[in-house]
């Protein structure tokens, strides 16, 4: 039994990060799961996504099949994300779910992913949900085989959850959702301790993958015929920095851009340290999307100073002009955060005012949400609900204003777009996404799934395209 400990989570030192190469599944573990089928729940970001691919991968490989069906499944995996509180929510909600599920049958119930490494949740798993038989973390995935197997040999419960500032596993196994784009790790971990965010005490300290292990596996998923790769980091623009021997971020997209494969994404880049070589090097590949994520989180220098994000409005704005001058038809999404402790209205304003001058492509708006264990829950929550709500209200109002001018320009115009699979609005039709990472609903068949194809806009609304396969 080992649980997380904040303390442990928060330090970080110099030592080298591991590299380990030697994931294997004993041989009596795998066949544990022979006649047995199992559910991966996956909340949260694309970190969450991927790790899911290699939990998924693990469990076929003790015998496990895939299925989609709750009460069909011997084994609920909810891979879980701690950024907020509504996140939180939604997982004990289906934690009461899957309870009532076993109540009438045998059910296997684990959970793991970034609550699995807080403390608070992981004491309320261990007194108040008993039923739920596994728990590991996100530094020990590769662990899963024996977490489980001693779930059930022991029949109680077991956690394993470690607080480790993390070391690199690169031979767990991946079972991709997709055939045609696929996300690949570059880093994990975050050292940058926004004062708002859990996310470097349940993800572990900055450390990079070796290039050459990324260059291989994208080589691979190109030999495979994927046709896009997105490289995946809490902060892109770190990479390299915690390995002495690498090359940096720019570098490192200037050689996965040369191996050809049709088209690369990165996510995501906090603005502090966004260098002139990258957005060069965006600039000159055209399998580099012209689609960068940039998180403002507010306008306010005050309010910016307080989270810790290390730029002011003039820094992100003289960025974003730059990045907008020098890279042609780029579109640009952000994340912004209301209701921060002793946000005024002053504060909200300077937020308006930078939105108002970058008519972002699209944002990702949230009311704030204190988290435990981070500096900003010890300020005091001085913002009532109603005042949040009217300003995420007021902010997403402009938000969709512009994302919606900025679709319009779309119309009538012909853009290569990716066929990503069928619409989950209309089942009817196939979606995809164009090369600046707008969302297109398009009439076709199933067979275009995969292919990038030439599709004339037909119409456009805020949160997405319609179109014609020329
Ligand atoms: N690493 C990315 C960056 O620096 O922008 C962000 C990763 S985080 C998973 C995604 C977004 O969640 C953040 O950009 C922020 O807007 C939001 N977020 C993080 N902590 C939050 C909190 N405590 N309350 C509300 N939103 C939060
Ligand atoms: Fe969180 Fe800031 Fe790290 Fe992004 S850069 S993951 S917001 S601490």
């Amino acid at each position: 039994m080992k649980t997380p400990n904040l303390v442990d989570a928060r330090k970080r030192n110099c030592d080298r990060v591991n590299i380990i190469r030697n994931f294997k599944i004993d041989s009596d573990l795998k066949r544990i799961g022979k006649n047995k089928k199992y559910v991966v729940k996956t909340y949260g970001c694309q970190m969450n996504e991927r790790d899911s691919e290699n939990i998924c991968a693990i469990l076929e490989n003790m015998g496990f099949k895939r299925c989609n069906d709750i009460e069909e499944s011997d084994l609920v995996i909810l891979n879980t994300c701690a950024i907020r509180e509504n996140a939180h929510n939604k997982v004990f909600g289906m934690l009461g779910r899957l309870k009532h599920i076993k109540e009438s049958k045998d059910l296997l119930i684990g959970l793991c992913g970034c609550m699995a490494q807080e403390e608070v949740v992981v004491s309320e798993i261990m007194s108040r949900h008993k039923y739920v038989d596994f728990v590991f973390g996100t530094h020990n995935i590769h662990e899963l085989p024996n977490v489980l197997n001693r779930a059930i040999v022991n029949q109680k419960q077991e956690v394993e959850v470690w607080s480790k500032e993390g070391d690199i596993v690169e031979d767990i196994p991946i079972k991709r959702e997709s055939k045609f784009k696929a996300w690949v790790n570059i880093m994990y971990g975050c050292d940058k301790f926004c004062t708002y965010c859990i996310v470097p005490y349940t993800r572990g300290k900055e450390r990079s993958r070796k290039s050459e292990d990324i260059i291989k596996e994208v080589k691979k998923l190109k030999e495979l015929g994927y046709k896009e790769v997105t490289l995946l980091g809490q902060n892109v623009n770190a990479y390299g920095r915690d390995r002495e021997e690498e090359i940096s971020f720019a570098e490192l997209l200037t050689k996965v851009a040369e191996i050809g494969i049709d088209r690369v994404r990165f996510v995501t880049s906090h603005p502090w340290n966004f260098t002139d070589e990258m957005i060069d090097v965006i600039a000159k590949y055209d399998n580099i999307m012209p689609y960068i994520h940039l998180p403002l989180q507010s306008g306010s220098d005050r309010i910016l100073k307080l989270m810790g994000r290390r730029y002011t409005q003039e820094e992100y704005l003289n960025l974003f002009d730059k990045m907008k001058e020098r890279i042609p038809g780029v579109a640009i999404t952000t994340d912004i955060i209301v209701g921060f402790p002793n946000e005024t209205d002053e504060d909200f304003e300077e937020t308006l005012k930078v939105v108002e001058h970058c008519k972002y492509d699209g944002a990702f708006t949230f009311i704030y949400s204190p988290r435990e264990g981070t500096p900003a829950a010890k300020m005091e929550d001085n913002i009532d609900l109603k005042t949040k709500e009217d300003r995420l209200h007021k902010l997403n109002e402009i938000v969709n204003k512009y994302s919606n001018m900025n679709n319009q320009k779309y119309l009538d115009k012909t853009v290569p777009v990716l066929i990503t699979g069928v619409s989950e609005k209309d089942n009817d039709k196939l979606c995809g996404y164009t090369d600046t990472f707008k969302l297109v609903n398009v009439e076709g068949g199933k067979r275009l799934i995969g292919e990038i194809v030439d599709v004339k806009i037909t119409d456009a609304k805020s949160f997405s395209l319609d179109g014609e396969v020329k």
